[in-house]
Parts: C-alpha cells; sequence; structure tokens
C-alpha cells in the first residue's frame, strides 16, 4: 500500500469526482446523477439534496480538476485553502464498516466542504510524501480521464472511466498488424 486505506479511498474518490467532469457524459448533471456518484463512493453524511448542493459538489470538482495538474507550489496553496475555509479539525472517527480513519468536519457539514476536506487531507499526504506524480491523465489517445497511479511499481497508464486500456491494446495490435 501507498498511502493509508482511507488517504486512498479519498484520493480515488477525488480522481473519480474529476472524471464525471471529464467524460463524454456528465454523471453530475442531475441530483439522481450524485446520489449514484455518493453511493458508489461510499461516501456518507448527512445531504441537503438541494441544487446548491449540486452545483458546490460541481464547483469543488472543478477545484479538483485544477489542482490535479497544478505544480507542487500551487497544490499545496490550494490544499491550504480548502483546510482553512472548510474549517477542518482531524477527528479520528469509526463508522460503518470503516475502520479508525480523519475525518476533519463534522457529518452534519455541507457535502461539499465535507468532500473537499477528504480530497485536501489525502492530498496532503501525497505532497508530503513527494508522490504528486502519482495524479496522472490516461495514456489512451481518446481519453481525457485522469490517473491515480497507486500501484508500487508506479506503472498504471489508464484510467477506469472505461476501457482504456484494452481499446489501446487492440488499436497497437491493428497497427502493428496493418504494418506488416
Ligand atoms: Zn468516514
Ligand atoms: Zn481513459
Amino acid at each position: 500500500m501507498t498511502f493509508t486505506y482511507d488517504t486512498e479511498v479519498a484520493l480515488s474518490t477525488a480522481a473519480a469526482l474529476v472524471n464525471t467532469g471529464r467524460s463524454v457524459t456528465d454523471a453530475l448533471a442531475t441530483m439522481d446523477g450524485l446520489d449514484t456518484f455518493l453511493e458508489q463512493q461510499r461516501f456518507s453524511g448527512s445531504r441537503t439534496r438541494t441544487e446548491e448542493e449540486l452545483q458546490a459538489v460541481r464547483a469543488l470538482r472543478t477545484e479538483l480538476e485544477s489542482l490535479w495538474f497544478a505544480e507542487e507550489d500551487d497544490v499545496v496553496g490550494r490544499v491550504n485553502r480548502i483546510l482553512r475555509r472548510t474549517s477542518a479539525l482531524p477527528q479520528l472517527v469509526r463508522h460503518d464498516d470503516w475502520d479508525w480513519h480523519l475525518h476533519a468536519t463534522a457529518p452534519e457539514a455541507p457535502l461539499a466542504d465535507r468532500m473537499a476536506t477528504e480530497a485536501a487531507m489525502a492530498l496532503a499526504d501525497v505532497v508530503r510524501a513527494h508522490e504528486l506524480d502519482r495524479l496522472g491523465v490516461c495514456a489512451a489517445a481518446d481519453c481525457d480521464g485522469v490517473v491515480l497511479d497507486l500501484s508500487r511499481n508506479r506503472s498504471r497508464r489508464f484510467c477506469d472511466t472505461g476501457n482504456c486500456a484494452n481499446r489501446t491494446h487492440v488499436k497497437a495490435y491493428r497497427a502493428r498488424r496493418a504494418g506488416t
């Protein structure tokens, strides 16, 4: 494992959130889409299910997307801003079937704030470990997805939004055959 379990979960949720905005159909276009996303990510806590909540999550998605491609100093500034803005106060918690992990906001804080602090706390781990190069972009020519490479040997090149690895390998295979 590269980071602690809760950090890896938070990072993959952040990657999945960014990717909802980088695929052909926007999975967060509607409240139903947000419900499905949170269910998939097993993100619990209070909800308002208002348009404001949906828009705040969409704004966070944009914020995390620029963070994904930012240089270290910039990432640090952005992470610190999120932690200040949400008055993050790390507390060890255990709930549902999750073992001890950190929450930095109260369960009743706005959804986008809770998602933001979780991502920011995880990114703080990445910065401290000098592992920002684990945040990348999908190697498939026809895909804009972001990739989170948590593999031991840093071998992950494709996102998990579709079938990018397979598609690219089939294409390369066909190109090789056409060339012979
Ligand atoms: Zn939790
Ligand atoms: Zn991809």
